[in-house]
C-alpha cells in the first residue's frame, strides 16, 4: 500500500506542507536556530545513511527547501513521533492502571462473595447443629421421662396376701399368686443391687431405683438379670417361681423405702405410682 504511487504522493504532501506552517512560529530566535541547526544536522546525516523516511527526506529536498527549513520539519516530524508515542504510552499506562484498579476491584468482590457464601454456610450449619442439638436434648429429654415411668412388676395375678401381721409375724410385702414361669419386670429404671438364691426368698432380685426406693421379688423359678445390672422400665428379669419357703407359684413382693431392711406396705406405694394391685 505505501509503495502506491496516491498514496506516497499525500504522505509527500502532508509531511511537507503541515509543519512548514508551524515553522513560522518556531522560528523567530537565533539561539533557537542555533540548537534547531545542530540537531538537524545529525538527523539530515542519519537520514542520508538509510532512515526509514528517506522518501519524505527526499520529498524536503526535492522542494528545495532550506536547511534551516528542513531541520525545523525534521524537528516538527520528531516531535510529532515523541508526542505519539508518549500519548500512547499514556494511554497504554492508563488502559494498564485501569485494568490494574478493575482487577483488584474484581478480587475484592470475588473475595467477598467467596466471604458471603462462607457465612451463608457457617450460618447454615450453625442452624442445623443447634437443631441437632435441641433435638437431642428433647430426646434425652423423652428417654429420661420414659425412663423413669413406673409399670407393673407382674401383668397377670392375683392379690392372695396383703402387708401386715400374719401367722404371729409381720409379713413384710404383697403375695401375687400366678402360675409358674409368668413374667415379673422391673418397675422403672433402677440397678440390680442383689440377683442371687437366698434362704426363705429362694431366688430373690433386689432392684434399687432412680428414686431410691428398693423392691425385692422372691421365690423366683428364673433369675434373668445379674447384679449390677441396669434395668429399665418393663425388663424382664425373671419368672415366677415356688423357690424358698413357699407353697405355691407367687411373687412375694416388697417395697423398701430405703436401703435395708425397712419394709413399707406396697398396695398405696404402689397405687401413687399408678400401679393397680392384683
Ligand atoms: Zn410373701
Amino acid at each position: 500500500m505505501s509503495d502506491s504511487p496516491t498514496y506516497a504522493g499525500r504522505h509527500r504532501v502532508r509531511a511537507v506542507v503541515a509543519p512548514r506552517r508551524r515553522a513560522s512560529s518556531v522560528l523567530p530566535t537565533a539561539t533557537a536556530a542555533t540548537l534547531i541547526l545542530t540537531a538537524g544536522a545529525v538527523s539530515l546525516a542519519q537520514g542520508a545513511a538509510g532512515d526509514p523516511r528517506t522518501p519524505t527526506t527526499n520529498a524536503v529536498s526535492a522542494l528545495d527547501l532550506s536547511v534551516e527549513q528542513v531541520v525545523v520539519v525534521r524537528q516538527q516530524e520528531a516531535a510529532e513521533v515523541a508526542t505519539t508515542t508518549e500519548l500512547a504510552q499514556r494511554r497504554q499506562a492508563s488502559a494498564l492502571d485501569a485494568s490494574a484498579v478493575h482487577g483488584r476491584v474484581e478480587a475484592q468482590q470475588r473475595a467477598a462473595r467467596v466471604e458471603a457464601r462462607r457465612a451463608a454456610l457457617e450460618a447454615k450449619r450453625k442452624a442445623a447443629e443447634k437443631k441437632r442439638k435441641v433435638a437431642q436434648a428433647a430426646a434425652r429429654a423423652k428417654a429420661e421421662r420414659l425412663s423413669r415411668r413406673w409399670v407393673e412388676a407382674i401383668h397377670t395375678g392375683r392379690l392372695t396376701s396383703d402387708f401386715g401381721p400374719r401367722w404371729g409375724k409381720n409379713h413384710d410385702g404383697l403375695d401375687i399368686g400366678a402360675p409358674e414361669g409368668t413374667p415379673l419386670f422391673a418397675m422403672s429404671k433402677g440397678t440390680v443391687v442383689l440377683s442371687d438364691e437366698v434362704p426363705s426368698f429362694g431366688n430373690k432380685i433386689e432392684i434399687r431405683y432412680w428414686d431410691g426406693t428398693v423392691s425385692w421379688y422372691g421365690h423366683l423359678s428364673r433369675r434373668d438379670v445379674r447384679t449390677g445390672d441396669t434395668v429399665m422400665p418393663g425388663d424382664q428379669v425373671g419368672l415366677v417361681g415356688n423357690t424358698g419357703h413357699s407353697f405355691g407359684a407367687h411373687l412375694h413382693l416388697e417395697i423398701h423405702l430405703t436401703a435395708g431392711d425397712h419394709p413399707v406396705d406396697p398396695a398405696p406405694w404402689l397405687l401413687r405410682k399408678g400401679i393397680a394391685v392384683g
